[in-house]
């Protein structure tokens, strides 16, 4: 066992971030199942790869924006673990930063819709859907952290040194961090732990070819965070060491 539990599912798992957790994780012993999600599996060269590799990378056809793929991902998901055990770690990585149309200039509202759709409703969404899950693995006093993947974008306490040209992105995900917030405080007996995190400025399609991590730099000091997290961290926003940014 280790401490994120036997189960994870991580929703955006085909490239940056996500895949980088995946193949982390892939190497730890004690983990039945990574719940890789994608929207494409049949073209996720690099899961496919892991799915060949790994006997525990199960690969998930996964859309944030597109409830239909829902129901099927449950099921899969809840085959998989034999009616009987608890998912004990979600990470809702999937997520999106749209270059042009999100600005305070020359708004679009599509932009604006798509950005809190993925980057917030979706994981309220998911949420949803596999709290059942979540809440059988905290029932069982199995770990049960659901772990979303903000951004200091979203920082209202530091937003006046932020650029002003992706501002829906900042809200989508001040809103991502509100929200967990709102679910530490809904289900605050639950035994879940909320948290969102900041994974670093990474070089990701989405962080770019400047930024300074590694998927591998960021995401080896997220799952140490991660894998330490307390019911007391339920709620928090912190970055990938675990240090409280300004809400
Ligand atoms: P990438 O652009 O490299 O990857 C984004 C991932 O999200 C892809 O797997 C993509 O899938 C998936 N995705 C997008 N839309 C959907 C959807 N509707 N349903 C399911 N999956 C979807 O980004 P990163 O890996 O860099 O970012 C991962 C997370 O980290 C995001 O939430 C991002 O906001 C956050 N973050 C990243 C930073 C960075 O510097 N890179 C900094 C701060 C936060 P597909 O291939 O199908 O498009």
């Amino acid at each position: 066992m280790t401490n994120f539990g036997e189960n994870i599912l991580i929703t955006g798992a085909n490239r940056g971030i996500g895949l980088a957790l995946v193949q982390q994780l892939a190497k730890i012993n004690g983990i039945k199942h990574i719940f890789a999600c994608c929207r494409d599996p049949d073209n996720a060269k690099e899961l496919i790869k892991l799915y060949k590799a790994h006997f525990n990378v199960v690969l998930i056809k996964l859309d944030v924006q597109d409830d239909q793929t829902f129901d099927h991902a449950y099921n899969q998901v809840f085959k998989a673990l034999q009616k009987h055990g608890g998912l004990n770690l979600l990470i809702n990585n999937a997520g999106v930063l749209e270059k042009d149309g999100g600005s305070f200039d020359t708004p679009e509202r599509k932009v604006f819709q798509k950005s809190f759709d993925i980057n917030s409703t979706g994981v309220v969404m998911v949420t949803a859907k596999f709290l059942p899950l979540l809440q059988r693995a905290a029932a069982n006093k199995e770990r049960a952290i659901v772990a979303n993947i903000s951004s200091t974008g979203g920082s209202i306490g530091t937003a006046h040194k932020l650029p002003f040209n992706n501002v829906c992105y900042g809200m989508s995900k001040a809103a991502l961090n509100y929200y967990t917030r709102m679910m530490s405080e809904y289900l605050k007996d639950s035994g879940i732990i909320f948290v969102a995190f900041c994974p670093g400025w990474v070089k990701t399609d989405m962080g770019g070819p400047n930024a300074i991590l590694s998927p591998e730099e960021s995401t080896s000091t997220l799952l140490n965070t991660i894998s330490g997290l307390k019911t007391e961290d339920s709620g928090r926003y912190i970055n990938r060491n675990g240090e409280t940014i300004p809400d």
